[in-house]
């Protein structure tokens, strides 16, 4: 058995979590999580911990020269240092809209990364 000591990050409350994974690393007890969106939290965290990207995007031809882009959805959290390569290798033309799709399917993941602000 081992146990995992985790702080939900799936709202501002930050409820202390304790996962007990049995010795094949199966989940098998969640204690703290005071709502089901912190026991997915934790159940995810200990087994394919996921993480929603923000970042920014190069503009050429706006009134800014960066836009803020997030992922649409999760992406698995040992793909976001290559996520952010993609993305810091894109350079989109303005205008940009909120919504806009920046990157399609990133990395494979089903996930787009889109804007998140206007930029004329
Ligand atoms: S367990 Fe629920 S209430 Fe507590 S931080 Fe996580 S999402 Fe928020």
């Amino acid at each position: 058995m081992t146990e995992r000591n985790l702080i939900c990050i799936a709202c501002p409350r930050g409820c202390p979590i304790k996962v007990t994974l049995d010795d094949n690393k199966e989940v098998v007890n969640v204690e703290g999580a005071t709502c089901k969106n912190g026991d997915k939290y934790a159940r995810d965290e200990v087994t394919h911990p996921l993480r929603n990207l923000t970042s920014t995007v190069k503009v050429s031809g706006g009134i800014a020269t960066v836009a803020p882009v997030r992922t649409n959805g999760d992406i698995p959290k040992e793909l976001l240092f290559d996520a952010m390569k993609v993305i810091n290798s894109v350079t989109i033309e303005a205008p940009v809209h909120v919504n806009d799709i920046v990157i399609k399917d990133i990395l494979g993941t089903g996930i787009d990364v889109i804007a998140t602000n206007e930029i004329a």
